[in-house]
């Protein structure tokens, strides 16, 4: 029998369209309309498992599935001992503290003696325990967002993409702790034939991120916000920044991923960025 190799993807959520149009711009056709539990590429050794995506790093820990495409997040909570072979850059969140109005925040000091709700408790007790703040972590599975209001949190700590819903539920995000993205997770142990056509995936994978769009983006910038706005736009060794007449102002530019640049515009609006200068790319190395 051909070897295969079996990889795991969420079947409806955030990373489903993204994983698959991935692996569709590597070349290997499937059928997604019986998108079941399973299904067998066309083309390329590779079988599919559609799964919940906190069962993942499960899957591929325990054999049922060689890889998979998990957030970081996801992978991280779980405390697998997996292999990420790659970031693969989409679905990028952030897991904020969130507090509601009249709260005094001041870094993570301001949490010692709170109550925290979340659906990330091991990545939020080892930030904490990693600043010396003992606060009572509360697990919640879903609808972090409403814990304040129901009296049973004094903060959060939730995923956040844009803050809308955080605003909508009268919270304010008040500082960010950690960065998330997809990220291709394998097994420690596969077998040398699974590893060679993991190899080849890779490859192709590869090929395919290289050539996305990026576009480049020129913007000015109150000088004290570069250090935010570099993590912001992420991902490059540093932004080219321009000192500009008025002082206190800089000029910064730099290449961004497309399926990132709404993200990355928002936030440095946010952070008080004006006059963004948007511009395609037509060639570009590494
Ligand atoms: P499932 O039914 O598979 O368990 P889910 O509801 O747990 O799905 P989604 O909401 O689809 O998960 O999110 C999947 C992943 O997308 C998250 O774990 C995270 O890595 C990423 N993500 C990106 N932006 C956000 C966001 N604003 N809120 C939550 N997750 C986000
Ligand atoms: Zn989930």
């Amino acid at each position: 029998m051909e070897t295969t190799l079996s990889i795991a993807v969420q079947k409806s959520g955030r990373l489903s369209e993204k994983s698959l149009d991935l692996i569709r711009s590597c070349g290997i056709d499937f059928n997604a309309d019986s998108r079941v539990l399973k299904a067998r590429a066309s083309g390329f050794p590779l079988d599919f498992l559609f799964v919940r995506d906190d069962d993942i790093p499960q899957y591929v820990s325990d054999g049922v599935a060689d890889i998979g495409i998990v957030g970081r997040n996801e992978y991280d909570e779980s405390g697998m001992d997996l292999e990420i072979v790659r970031d693969l850059r989409f679905a990028s969140c952030r897991l904020s503290i969130a507090v509601p109005h009249g709260f005094r925040y001041e870094g993570l000091e301001s949490l010692q003696g709170k109550r925290i709700a979340t659906s990330y408790p091991r990545i939020l007790s080892g930030i904490l325990e990693k600043h010396g703040v003992e606060a009572t972590v509360v697990v919640v599975s879903g609808s972090v967002e409403i814990t304040v209001e129901v009296g049973i949190a004094d903060a959060i700590a939730d995923l956040v993409s844009t803050g809308t819903t955080l605003k909508m539920n009268g919270l304010e995000e008040a500082e960010c702790i950690y960065r998330s993205s997809a990220v291709m997770v394998a097994s420690r142990s596969m077998p040398a034939e699974k590893k060679a056509i993991l190899s080849r995936l890779l490859e192709r994978i590869d090929a395919v991120m290289l050539a996305r769009h990026k576009k480049y983006i020129l913007f000015n910038l109150p000088a004290s916000k570069l250090e935010e706005a570099a993590a912001v736009i992420g991902g490059m060794k540093s932004p080219t920044v321009t000192p500009l007449m008025d002082e206190g102002w800089v000029s910064v530019q730099s290449a961004v991923d497309e399926d990132r640049f709404w993200a990355v515009f928002e936030e440095l609006r946010k952070l008080g960025a004006e006059g963004i200068l948007v511009m395609n790319i037509e060639k570009m190395t590494e």
